[in-house]
């Protein structure tokens, strides 16, 4: 039976995946599968962080078990088959009595919503939760005799608890989280991090640190019951750096879950629309048509042609290093951006430079007879200064720009959840994507 949930976290308070790690740890059901992390539209206000739904399908398992965490000592296994289902309303008030245990009380914001439901939902539900703003009111007609759903104050979370469980899971990704509760107080954000601790070199994880930006992206910066979180595309390699990190830091925690998800699949990205929608991330191609700029604040922008619609494509401060290639393109260059769009502009995820306008320069030429270089006297008059002739043409010459022609990406600060960082590209792609409304 699929359980999901959502929105029980405030900005600097909880997270919706430890109620994963407490429904798991009490042991009442079997876990069959992954459990599951599905990250939603970006660009949607409700947020407190990352746009985060969970579901876990829970019941009588059978067949193969595989590891899918640690609880207190012990290690969780999941199983590989269904052998019984739970009872659907007796299954609701164990969850809900986990989430009114846990769910942030104190914030007008948090808005829990718990879905049960046999079977998982259509692909299209999913597809819709990237790119638009969905209602209440729309859940709960989908909802109405395909499973049971709790609201707790005005029950937000049941939008995106519906939407994770319409996730496909084509394309996937794990991310290993590790558990204390109430929060884990020994690492303070920052310089006490061994930087030299965190696995970039592992080939199978992405977005772990930025070194350039002295970033570990591992170690969340709200104390929530996380301390780290470790991500890649393989189980094996998330263990181990776990071990790691966990010995490095002499971290005593409650245990970890690994979660299967949508994170770096590029899923929310419609690519080339006919429309662009406020609420859509899209990949677009187009011709730069402008000079770049950089405004007070350090944010980059350029006009971009786009069919037959004029935008701007955006880099802003907190893309650090990404902004020099935004100022390097120039009118002519034909680009894909990827991004989301709001107010008619792309927030740049990636940029792909398809092909390169070519620049020149003019220069005074030489003169053929006494080769030295002449002189410009004004408009298209330039004259030898050892003979005096005179030349009306200048010489053009080609300027080499460094700019190539291939994908560029934000570095690991900026990263969205979903973006698929240029390393996975290759893994991911004989895999169609998920995303569109269907
Ligand atoms: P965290 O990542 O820390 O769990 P969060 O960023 O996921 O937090 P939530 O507290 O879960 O934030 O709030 C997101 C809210 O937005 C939820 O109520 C969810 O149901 C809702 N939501 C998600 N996608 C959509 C969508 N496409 N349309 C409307 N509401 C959505």
């Amino acid at each position: 039976m699929y359980v999901a949930i959502d929105d029980t976290d405030s900005q600097d308070k909880m997270c919706t995946t430890y109620l994963i790690y407490e429904i798991i740890s009490r042991g009442e059901y079997d876990i069959i599968g992954s459990p599951e992390l599905v990250r939603l539209n970006p660009n949607i206000g409700y947020k407190t962080r990352g746009n985060g739904a969970l579901n876990i399908n829970l019941g009588k398992g059978s067949g193969n078990t595989s590891i899918i965490g640690k609880a207190n000592g012990k290690f969780i296994k999941s199983y590989e088959k269904v052998a019984g289902e739970p009872d659907k309303q007796e299954l609701m008030d164990f969850i809900s009595s986990i989430v009114e245990d846990f769910y942030v009380k104190d914030d007008d914001k948090t808005n829990p919503g718990i879905v049960i439901s046999n079977d998982r939902f259509h692909s299209g539900l999913y597809g819709k939760a990237l790119q638009d703003d969905i209602s209440i009111e729309f859940i709960e007609n989908y909802l109405s005799g395909r499973a049971i759903y709790r609201k707790i104050k005005t029950g937000h979370g049941i939008i995106g608890s519906s939407a994770s469980l319409a996730w496909p899971g084509k394309r996937y990704t794990y991310e290993l989280l590790d558990y204390r509760y109430p929060n884990y107080g020994d690492i303070t954000y920052g310089e006490k991090i061994d930087i030299s601790s965190i696995p970039e070199s592992f080939y199978s994880t992405f977005n772990n640190i930025d070194i350039k930006n002295r970033y570990p992206a591992i170690f969340p910066k709200p104390k929530t019951p996380v301390i780290f979180g470790v991500r890649g595309v393989d189980k094996n390699d998330l263990i181990t750096i776990y071990d790691r990190i966990k010995e490095r830091h002499n971290i005593d925690d409650q245990g970890y879950i690994i979660y299967k998800t949508n994170q770096g699949t590029d899923d929310h990205i419609m690519p080339e629309p006919d429309y662009l929608s406020s609420m859509g991330s899209y990949s677009l191609t187009g011709v730069i048509s402008g000079e770049p700029y950089t405004i007070e604040g350090g944010h980059s922008f350029v006009n971009f042609k786009y069919k037959n619609e004029e935008i701007k494509l955006a880099a802003f401060e907190p893309t650090k290093e990404f902004r020099k290639v935004l100022m390097s393109v120039i009118p002519g260059d034909i680009v894909s951006a990827y991004g989301s769009y709001a107010k008619g502009t792309i927030k740049l995820e990636k940029l792909r430079v398809i092909k390169k306008a070519r620049l020149y320069r003019k220069e005074p030429p030489v003169c053929p007879e006494c080769h030295v270089k002449t002189r410009s006297k004004g408009q298209m008059d330039y004259r030898c200064p050892v003979c005096k002739k005179r030349y009306k043409n200048p010489e053009i010459t080609e300027i080499t720009r460094e700019l190539e022609e291939k994908f560029y990406e934000v570095p690991v600060i900026a990263r969205r959840h979903l973006s698929m960082p240029l390393k996975l590209m290759p893994y991911f792609s004989d895999i169609p994507q998920t995303s569109g409304v269907s």
